[in-house]
């Protein structure tokens, strides 16, 4: 008798992700005695390496500031809870939206988007940096962990998803993959419903942590309307909360809003189009998967004030200028000798240079800043460039 219980299309919307419509693996693989695919992509990503490191990476705070801050792990938990809520109400592939949730951060430099702005300026002559595309990377060429084939070798729709974004130059190299961002089409709706979730959870959290790391104040965050409703509902129900709990009743009020408003809307235009498979949500001239106009654009005020009032603060800014300046001096200092690099790096840029001259060896520098985690790339800096400065 065979162990799988049901087919893992069972209970699936029409216009779900499903593995029998699925463009499958790069490399052919015999199926699994028990594991769907999309299960198994999921299995695969919190096995790999640069899952593990999402616990020592940060968004905005930096790591050794404090330990309740988010990091990219709890980020990326934070941001498949939000989609595997939603993407079970609607029917949608939870396994797959799972996957593409855990995996969309694996591409992030130390230090958040400090980090990678540093990285990409410095690889400017060399072809550039997107994490969204160093994700991918990662998921496609980095990661060493089997026999036959390089990388992880998922299932394309987990791909698609971990793509959110690409430039057009860079998608004319990616074949069927980087299709879409030439004819302007949409990836399926798990890939969507991740990119949104993802977008929810860091506006939410980031006022979590924000208020906890006293930078923002309740009164500066009463200008926006998502926070100012329900901060004055929890304080009219319970008038003898405690602050600690009064913020995270509030969040907590404001996500399950936002996410009440993003099923109401996305089961509306699901109800309206009625994709009749994926192919059908591909060729949408729009994501069917969205916020209502007015839900959406309170979250847009919500992103605007953070963006001035958190991630434009002075004591951020000072951490954020740290971290390009650690970034760009660790990619000059390997760039000028491989050799202080670990011999694995070291091995693979002259192997690229001899391939593909000073861009080949510029990438190999740029992959191994991009997997370092925070403190790593602190260690590394004070033993490299500056051992005297305290950070
Ligand atoms: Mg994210």
């Amino acid at each position: 008798m065979s162990a799988k219980t049901s087919p893992p299309d069972a209970g699936l919307a029409p216009y779900a992700a499903v593995e029998n419509r699925s463009s499958g693996r790069h490399y052919p693989e015999p199926q699994h005695g028990y594991r769907g695919e999309f299960q198994r992509d999921r299995d695969r990503i919190i096995h790999s390496t640069a899952f593990r490191r999402l616990v020592y990476k940060t968004q905005v705070f930096v790591n050794h500031e404090g330990d309740h801050y988010r990091t990219r792990l709890t980020h990326s938990l934070e941001v498949a809870q939000i989609a595997r809520t939603v993407a079970r109400s609607l029917e949608l592939n939870e396994q797959l939206v799972e996957a593409i949730c855990l995996a969309h951060d694996l591409g992030h430099t130390p230090f958040g988007h400090a980090g990678q702005d540093a990285l990409n300026l410095c690889m400017s002559d060399f072809g550039g940096f997107e994490h969204n595309l160093q994700s991918l990377r990662v998921v496609d060429e980095l990661e060493e962990k089997y026999a036959s084939f390089p990388g992880l070798n998922l299932m394309f729709e987990t791909r698609e998803g971990i793509l959110k974004h690409c430039s057009k130059k860079n998608a004319r190299s990616l074949g069927e993959l980087g299709l879409r961002f030439i004819d302007r089409k949409q990836p399926g709706l798990e890939a969507q419903l991740a990119n949104l979730a993802d977008e929810i959870a860091y506006n939410h959290h980031d006022v979590d942590d924000g208020l906890r790391a006293g930078l923002l104040t309740v009164d500066e965050l009463s200008e926006v309307a998502l926070f100012r409703e329900q901060y004055e509902r929890v304080k009219t129900t319970y008038p003898d909360i405690t602050r600690r709990a009064l913020v995270h009743e509030t969040v907590r009020g404001m996500i399950n809003a936002i996410v009440t408003d993003l099923l109401d809307t996305t089961r509306q235009r699901l109800a309206d189009s009625r994709p009749e498979n994926i192919d059908a949500v591909r060729e949408h001239s729009s994501p069917l998967v969205r916020l209502s106009d007015e839900t959406g654009s309170e979250h847009q005020q919500l992103k605007r004030f953070l963006q001035r009032g958190l991630y434009l603060h002075e004591k951020v800014q000072h951490m954020t200028g740290k971290a390009a300046a650690i970034v760009t001096a660790l990619f000059e200092t390997y760039m000028n000798d491989l050799a202080v690099m670990p011999a694995e790096h070291m091995n693979k840029a002259q192997r690229w240079e001899a391939e593909s001259g000073a861009a080949g060896r510029a990438r190999a520098v740029a992959d191994y800043i991009a997997g370092m985690t925070d403190r790593y790339a602190v260690a590394a800096y004070q033993r490299l460039v500056n051992p005297d400065d305290p950070l």
